[in-house]
């Protein structure tokens, strides 16, 4: 009888959990070491505001999210979102629905932990061991080295799968410390930085006291060319919410070019500026404030944002006015800081890997999820491209060493 191949899965995340399932246990010895006292507590993380698992967007549409997206183009053709909500039902009985925003859940009965769990339960059917409390360090000469409390621990294997996250939210585990283990190895990472996070906006103080804890909501933000509808929430340090995560690819350019990135709301945006100057011509209202919020229904939040950055005699003056719903302009000044983010770009530089996610400079070790550097706004896109490419490396692994 042949005797199995071991693979070693460095991180129990979000990939390694799809991994655990998807290995074929006839072939392969899977073991899992995480640094953290027990594994998915990202996924955890990611489930306490609603575990947003996938998106309802069309296959064709939904690649378009990523930046850039070449080299997830296989793994998701292999499983896409609509295939992933295929498996939780037919692998885990874990049933899910199409929520607001076309974003996908698991059905309300049921929680975060039972997904979390259903994915380690399966895998341990498939008689994957899991080793928590192991943090690993780096290479020494053809194994893997770990710190296990105080004692140093040495770990071969045939095959080493790293799924090590990216470095926001560092309690979960994903801290990103592991960069330089990769330098040996001549193996270009890049340092990681925040996506997905609160944009800082310099608030004139007598402004932010109005508004501080407001919503801007049914709003389309823009930069550059890029707009997207959504929602944020005014804080003291600026902006956070969808409305401005999935444009940080282009506001991380912006910062690093020119120190400010800017952004433009459109209060209005199911309406044109024409339609908006005709609107407030046409009112009967001789109080302009009155106008904004009996005719255009602005909130008292976007009066309030308008009315600071306008003089009277521009207020006052309806073509001025219109262009400034419609073209609202804040400056941003940073992003938010790393630990907050919801994700981050950086880690292993995708030079690095083959089209089966394995190092071009290191045979048999494959590196799959956040840790690779690629960007994708929130909306279920980030657990989609883990459960995507841990997919297809699992189908890749088991046909390969099927053959053999
Ligand atoms: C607040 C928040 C909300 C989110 N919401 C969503 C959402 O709704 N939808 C969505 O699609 N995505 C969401 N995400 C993002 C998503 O959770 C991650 O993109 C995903 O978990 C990444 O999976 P991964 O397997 O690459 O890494 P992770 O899930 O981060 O797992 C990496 C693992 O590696 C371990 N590790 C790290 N370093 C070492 C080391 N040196 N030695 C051993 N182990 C190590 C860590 O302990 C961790 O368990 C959210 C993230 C956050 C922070």
């Amino acid at each position: 009888m042949k005797s199995k191949i071991n693979i070693v899965i460095v991180g129990g995340g979000a990939c390694s959990l799809m991994l655990g399932c998807e290995l074929n246990p006839s072939i392969f010895n899977v073991s899992v070491y995480d640094a953290n006292v027990a594994v998915g507590r990202k996924f955890l993380v990611a489930g306490a505001g609603g575990l947003n698992i996938t998106h309802s967007k069309k296959p064709n549409e939904f690649i378009e999210m990523y930046t850039p997206n070449k080299f997830l183009i296989d793994a998701f053709n292999s499983f896409n979102n609509i295939d992933l909500q295929h498996w939780l039902k037919n692998k885990l009985n874990i049933s899910t629905y199409v929520g607001t925003s076309g974003k996908v859940f698991p059905t309300k009965e049921i929680k975060p932990i039972e997904v979390l769990n259903a994915f380690i339960n399966k895998s341990k059917l498939n008689n994957v061991n899991f080793h928590n409390k192991h943090t690993w360090l780096g290479f020494k000469k053809n194994a893997l080295l770990f710190k296990k409390e105080n004692t140093e621990v040495l770990i071969e294997a045939d095959v080493v799968i790293f799924c090590l996250g990216g470095a926001s939210w560092p309690v979960t585990g994903s801290n990103g410390v592991w960069l330089n283990n990769f330098t040996e190895h001549k193996i270009e990472t890049l340092t990681f930085e925040a996506s997905n996070c609160s944009v800082e906006i310099k608030w004139p103080t007598d402004l932010i006291n109005l508004i501080e804890g407001k919503h801007l909501k049914n709003c389309s933000f823009k930069v550059n060319e890029k707009t997207i509808k959504g929602e944020v929430v005014i804080t003291k340090f600026g902006l956070e919410g969808n409305g401005i995560y999935g444009l940080s690819t282009l506001i991380r350019e912006g910062l690093k070019k020119n120190n400010f990135c800017d952004l433009f709301i459109d209060f209005k945006p199911q309406q044109s500026k024409e339609f908006v100057i005709k609107k407030l011509n046409e009112s009967k209202y001789n109080n302009q404030t009155k106008k904004l919020s009996e005719i255009l229904k602005l909130s008292t939040v976007q009066i309030h944002l308008i009315k600071h950055f306008l003089t009277k005699e521009d207020f006052l003056n309806n073509e001025i006015l219109a262009h400034k719903i419609k073209h609202f302009h804040l400056s941003i000044s940073s992003f938010g800081s790393i630990e907050d983010a919801i994700s981050t770009v950086g880690g292993i530089s995708l030079k690095e890997i083959n089209k089966y996610f394995e190092f071009k400079k290191l045979p048999n070790h494959f590196a799959i999820g956040e840790m690779l550097n690629y960007d994708a706004p929130t909306g279920g896109y980030l657990l989609q491209s883990c459960f995507s490419m841990a997919y297809f490396l699992s189908s890749h692994l088991n046909a390969k060493h099927l053959e053999k």
